[in-house]
Formats: C-alpha cells, sequence, structure tokens
C-alpha cells in the first residue's frame, strides 16, 4: 500500500476489506459504483503557470505539491473508508509518476 501511494502512518492502521462475493453482487464482491475525483483548485500558484505557458507536467507537479489528490490517491482513501479494495482501486487507475 505504501508503494502505491498511501502515507506511511496513515497504512499501519488502514483497515482494509475484501467483498466475499454472493448472489446478489453475482460473487464479484462489489455492487453499486462509487465516484473517484481528482478535483484541482486554481490556485494562485497554478493560475501563474497556466498564464505563464506551463506545460501538463509542470502544472501536475506543482498541484501535487500544493496537495491536490490525484485520482489513485483519491481511490486509495476509499480503500481506507472500507467504500472499495486496495485490489479495485490498482484495477482502475494508474500509478502516480
Ligand atoms: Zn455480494
Amino acid at each position: 500500500m505504501i508503494q502505491a501511494g498511501v502515507p506511511e502512518d496513515q497504512a499501519e492502521s488502514m483497515v482494509c476489506y475484501r467483498g466475499e462475493g454472493c448472489s446478489i453482487c453475482n460473487d464479484t464482491g462489489y455492487k453499486g459504483r462509487v465516484g473517484f475525483y481528482q478535483v484541482m483548485p486554481l490556485f494562485e500558484e497554478l493560475r501563474e503557470l497556466i498564464l505563464s505557458g506551463a506545460n501538463t507536467a509542470e502544472l501536475k507537479r506543482e498541484s501535487m505539491r500544493l496537495g491536490v489528490k490525484t485520482m489513485r490517491q483519491a481511490a486509495l482513501s476509499k480503500v481506507g473508508e472500507q467504500v472499495t479494495s486496495f485490489e479495485e482501486v490498482m484495477r482502475c487507475t494508474v500509478a502516480d509518476d
């Protein structure tokens, strides 16, 4: 989990579940859908970068520095909330670089 991006101090106490599966969920262990979102507020630092013609890699680096969660990080927080499994997050999101 730490390799995937869960902060070390949170990984230790994180309680994870995996659905066993039943007839209601067709033995998948999943039912319904949950959205993961990456929300990037237009901080002044980002506004300045955009106006100066920065590329997407620069915008990504600065937004992460400012604390914007990536899709994978947002999804991993749903593992900690026991909303989905770690395996499902790995399947549905790409690694952060
Ligand atoms: Zn089920």
